[in-house]
């Protein structure tokens, strides 16, 4: 069971092979790359702020890209 997210910000689980980095979202048809998050490691102490955080990050990254027109 993986996460994958789009672009749009949905994040759905799937089963696929570890192998598989990328799927199409089944909410909008974007690809949704894999999310590989670090709180699994972790996750007894403050995990949902490492959540957060993470996808803080995430988004602000993704912004920043599409301000700089560069298209994963
Ligand atoms: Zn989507």
């Amino acid at each position: 069971m993986f996460d994958f997210r789009c672009d749009n910000g949905h994040t759905n689980e799937k089963f696929v092979d570890s192998e598989t980095n990328e799927i199409d979202c089944p909410d909008c048809q974007l690809k949704a790359r894999k999310i590989v998050t670090p709180v699994k490691v972790n996750r007894e102490k403050n995990s949902w702020k490492e959540v957060r955080r993470w996808s803080k990050q995430r988004e602000s990254q993704i912004k920043h890209e599409r301000k700089h027109g560069i298209t994963l």
